[in-house]
């Protein structure tokens, strides 16, 4: 048995062949064609938004909205995240200040936000992490007090609501990303969702070099344009995304029958007015609390082809890239939560006997 700790979903070969023939008829390639056209308005309804952008991946999306919103200054952010989330605000010549993450889901701790706002802040960047929501009210109420920008790294959050209503709704702008690991995948892709029409106005002219029209460039753009076999690619996975996160759901709750309960092993609290996505199937195990250590248990699993991963490690203050500027010592839970953090397959072909097996195998492990 060999186990990957994600596969992509893929539609039948037949139907994406369908989706994409028209494009020899059209040779419309890229730029906002048809099938681009197409897909924003689906995901506006699937997602029960009134506007979306689309990109070529998240990171595009994320980096170009924070350049919309003219930021400067300091932006208050997670180091419990992706690279993208600390890159973005870098690259846009802003200053990340990071701010710890709460123990109970590994989102922001809205509590720690405000002690981190200066004169310089202008804005803040929290993740719903693994798909686990963050404290919204408290951050829009700081927000509002403060005079701040919200914008969220909704990439794990896709189709994720709460009390009926979708995440991605969130903040003054959430960035989605749709790369070939996530729930739903245009292979690669992202969009920013906001309510801002001049948002949308501004990010279809930073996608394409600032271009304004004919001959007028106004905007240091970048090129960030999601293509049309990109959008091919999300109509097909989009007909199918129900019964894939039922999928997972299904994946997600065997895991559940054999690791909830045991001590030393957390596993994410589900709440009853969330309507989640599956996309994760995090696990801390509590070195303190067991005879082995994640890092042991993520090598004997890969000893047994079973491919688990380290996600998030390192913290983001932790990359060589910000360990000179940043102490990860400041943001103690993250620290901790990083060294035991494991997150297990999980995708929609996932089947029980492998769920089962990898369960057994670090039960065993762990002697329980
Ligand atoms: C995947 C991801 C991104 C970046 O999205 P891409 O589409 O891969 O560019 C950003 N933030 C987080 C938390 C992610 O998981």
């Amino acid at each position: 048995m060999e186990v990957r700790v994600t596969k992509s979903s893929m539609p039948d070969f037949t139907e994406y062949m369908k989706e994409i023939q028209d494009l020899w008829d059209t040779v419309w390639l890229t730029n906002m064609g048809s099938k681009h056209q197409l897909l924003q308005k689906h995901l506006s309804k699937y997602l029960n938004v009134e506007k979306i952008s689309l990109f070529c991946n998240g990171h595009m999306a994320l980096e170009l909205a924070l350049q919309a919103f003219g930021l400067t200054g300091q932006v208050i952010t997670t180091p419990f995240s992706f690279a993208s989330t600390t890159h973005a605000i870098v690259r846009n010549d802003l200053t990340p200040v990071f701010c710890d993450i709460n123990e109970e889901d590994y989102t922001i701790d809205a509590d720690k936000i405000e002690q981190l706002i200066t004169p310089k802040t202008t804005a803040i960047l929290p993740v719903h992490v693994y798909g686990n929501i963050c404290d919204h009210d408290k951050i829009m109420e700081i927000a509002k007090k403060h005079g701040l920008k919200v914008i969220y790294d909704a990439a794990h959050a896709f189709g994720i609501e709460k009390n009926g209503v979708n995440v991605a709704s969130y903040g003054d702008a959430s960035m989605l990303s749709f790369h070939a690991t996530k729930v739903f995948h245009t292979i690669e892709g992202g969009a920013v969702v906001s309510a801002y029409d001049w948002l949308h106005e501004k990010l279809y002219q930073l996608k394409n070099f600032g271009i304004k029209n004919e001959e007028v460039v106004d905007e240091i753009g970048a090129n960030a344009k999601m293509n049309e076999f990109q959008a091919a690619m999300g109509l097909c996975n989009l007909r199918h995304i129900d019964s894939e996160i039922a999928r997972r759901k299904r994946v997600a709750e065997r895991y559940r029958e054999h690791l909830e309960g045991i001590a030393g092993v957390k596993l994410c609290r589900i709440k009853d007015d969330v309507k989640y996505n599956y996309a994760y199937f995090p696990v801390i195990f509590d070195s303190d609390r067991l005879p082995l250590d994640r890092d042991i248990i993520f090598e004997k699993l890969k000893e047994q082809h079973i491919f688990t991963r380290k996600y998030f490690f390192p913290l983001i203050n932790e990359f060589d890239c910000y360990r000179p500027i940043y102490h990860a010592a400041k943001t103690p839970v993250a620290k901790k939560i990083a060294s035991s953090v494991l997150c297990l397959p999980i995708f929609a072909d996932l089947e029980w006997n492998e769920v089962d097996e990898i369960c057994r195998l670090i039960k065993d492990m762990i002697g329980k």
